[in-house]
């Protein structure tokens, strides 16, 4: 790699949202925050005539014309490299061709953003490399758009935000609306508390196809009581929703984003963060009945830390999979983890993996 001025090394982690599922696209209300889990990506100009780029968790280095490429023209992982250049440049900023390397440990499919962290480590190292100031909030918008218009994947926009805006200690309160951050303290140690993030590994099906389908229950729902989207509607008009399960969905949406008000309230007014436990187990029992996007191994996650001594617990990320987080006593971590693992081993399962959630920074150089 070149040794020039504009060579770095960048990074971007993976998130979880503590509370806020499927509220995105509904214009409403996410509580993330950032992981100890990074993309790190080393960036210099190009030695060839192309860029070229490779990945430590991939075998075949991809090339692409960084002045001209275009959806359409880099099928597979490098997408999400390639879109954030197609995104960088649409957005009226300079690209020149670039060699660059990836490597990250946010594990991919488990509902930890893999894919935001790669598009957020490239879009700072793009900002770097070129010396342009675009906040967090700009490249958090490139990002995105590298997602749903180059890869194709239509997601809202928190996994950007979050892995933008993360920062050591706080959670990153997020307006979908409007985008609008706010930092909330999230200072579990000083309490005694712990939040596991279990990965479930549960096998993903048919998730792509259930997103969309809860999306058009959504817009569905909001039509049908004639607002702009459902962060508009309130509890009493959603409960005279005739059809039962358009009901549900709204009823899911429209209740999600109050907990997540909620738990902000209570952790701005100093209260004590176990006070949250019961809004996650809320937040998971709408997931499961009204919304229906868990699974068995996700239910089994929740409810076997619940036994194991939780103060509260609930899937995290779209669903149909991915991760379980876990409020718990430092004392009581490793039973909570170990109920998880017992519960998993009587049902012939894979184990679990489980880590500490410890809100971390976001995207920015680290060389
Ligand atoms: P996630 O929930 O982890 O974001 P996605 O399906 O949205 O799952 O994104 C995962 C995809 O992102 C991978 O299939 C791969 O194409 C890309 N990706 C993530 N991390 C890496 C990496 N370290 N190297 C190459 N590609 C990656
Ligand atoms: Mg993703």
């Amino acid at each position: 790699m070149s040794e020039s001025s504009a060579s770095g090394v960048w990074f971007a982690p993976g998130r979880v949202n503590l509370i806020g599922e499927h509220t995105d696209y509904n214009d409403g209300f996410v509580l993330p925050f950032a992981l100890p889990r990074r993309a790190v990506v080393t960036a210099g100009p190009a030695a060839g005539p192309r860029s070229r780029v490779r990945s430590a968790q991939q075998d075949a280095p991809v090339e692409f014309t960084a002045a001209t490429v275009r959806p359409g023209d880099v099928p597979g992982w490098a997408a999400y490299v390639a879109g954030t250049v197609w995104a960088f440049r649409e957005a009226g900023y300079p690209v020149s061709e670039l060699d660059l390397e990836l490597d990250s440990d946010v594990p991919v499919g488990a509902g930890l953003s893999s894919s935001a962290a790669v598009e957020c480590a490239v879009g700072v190292a793009l900002a770097g490399m070129s010396g342009v100031d675009v906040g967090p909030t700009g490249l958090a918008r490139i990002a995105r758009r590298a997602e749903n218009e180059f890869v194709g994947a239509p997601t809202g926009g928190m996994d950007q935000m979050a892995a933008m805006h993360g920062r050591a200690g706080q959670l990153v309160f997020l307006d979908t609306r409007d985008d609008t951050v706010e930092l909330v303290p999230f200072d579990l140690a000083a309490h005694g508390l712990d939040l596991l993030v279990i990965d479930t590994r549960a096998p993903h099906s048919h998730a792509d196809g259930e997103y969309g389908a809860r999306r058009a229950d959504c817009e569905r729902a909001a039509a049908a009581l004639g607002v702009p989207a459902l962060r508009d509607a309130g509890l009493p008009e959603v409960e005279t929703l005739t059809d039962d399960r358009i009901r549900r969905r709204a009823r899911h949406v429209v209740t999600e984003n109050d907990r997540v008000r909620a738990v902000v309230e209570l952790l701005r007014s100093g209260a004590d963060p176990r006070e949250i436990g019961p809004l996650l187990d809320a937040s998971h029992v709408s997931m499961r009945d009204d919304f229906e996007i868990t699974v068995p191994h996700v239910d089994v996650a929740v409810e076997s830390a619940r036994a194991g001594g939780a103060v509260g617990a609930r899937m995290t990320g779209g669903g149909f999979g991915g991760c379980v987080i876990a409020l718990c006593e430092t004392g009581a971590a490793a039973a909570v983890a170990g109920a998880v693992e017992k519960a998993y081993a009587g049902h012939g399962w894979e184990p679990p993996v489980v880590f500490p959630g410890i809100p971390s920074d976001g995207a920015g150089r680290l060389t």
